[in-house]
């Protein structure tokens, strides 16, 4: 599990893709460093987990590039006492970074497959600090809100309310929008209002809807 060809790979994916453009927090970089991302792809593709591109994996889903998980993760600005939701599980690997940096996360998915999955590598891996769900992502999780963070890893047309209404006061989250060209949107909760800010272009598949 440990194998330090990984490890090396993994050294140089944080230096070359991650330090070396604008991930500047140190717990994010240190939490990308640790995460075996390796485990989260098919044994088939493990020689490419560590390549600056996101990785098809079967079943329409996409591991995101590791710039991308690192750049949404740091943008939420995490203390280790926060509580996160995620929506779209996937493989699981930017479960792991989130669970690396904060209390407690809690993650939704809509295939169950997936969720099977991910929670295999998960638990492997020994994190105790992850609640997951298999349902639709667009109405959050109620049960454990309000989140300090919420990361949103599929694109809705626009954002869902119920997220936003899930989200702590001082809160952040980031999801990308948009259906044929999105951009990640950065959503504050202020005092009185919420706030939006356009962050840079990117691709996430969309996020399904149940109904
Ligand atoms: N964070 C993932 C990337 C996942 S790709 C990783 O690191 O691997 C997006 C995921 O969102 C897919 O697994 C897809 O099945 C899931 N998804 C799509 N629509 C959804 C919805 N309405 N609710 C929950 N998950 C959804």
């Amino acid at each position: 599990m440990n194998d330090p060809r990984y490890e090396g790979m993994r050294e140089r994916m944080v230096e070359s893709q991650l330090r070396s453009r604008d991930i500047r927090d140190e717990r994010v970089l240190r939490a990308m460093g640790k995460v075996p991302r390796h485990l989260f792809v098919p044994e088939d593709m493990r020689r490419h987990a560590y390549n600056d591109e996101p990785l098809s994996i079967g079943e329409g889903q996409t591991i995101s590039q590791p710039y991308i998980v690192a750049y949404m993760t740091q943008a939420l600005e995490l203390q280790p006492h926060h509580s996160v939701l995620e929506i779209g599980t996937g493989s699981g690997y930017q479960t792991a970074v989130l669970a690396e940096l904060v209390d407690s996360v809690c993650t939704v998915e809509i295939l169950p497959g997936l969720t099977s999955r991910a929670r295999k590598a998960l638990d492997d891996l020994q994190y105790k600090n992850i609640r997951f769900r298999i349902g639709d992502g667009a109405l959050g999780w109620d049960k454990f809100a309000p989140y300090d963070g919420i990361m949103v890893t599929a694109a809705p047309g626009k954002i869902p309310g119920a997220l936003q209404a899930q989200l702590r006061e001082s809160g952040r989250m980031i999801i990308p929008v948009g259906v044929a060209f999105q951009d990640l949107v950065m959503v504050t909760h202020g005092r009185h209002r919420f706030n939006r800010k356009t962050l840079i272009p990117v691709r996430f598949v969309p996020l399904v809807r149940s109904s």
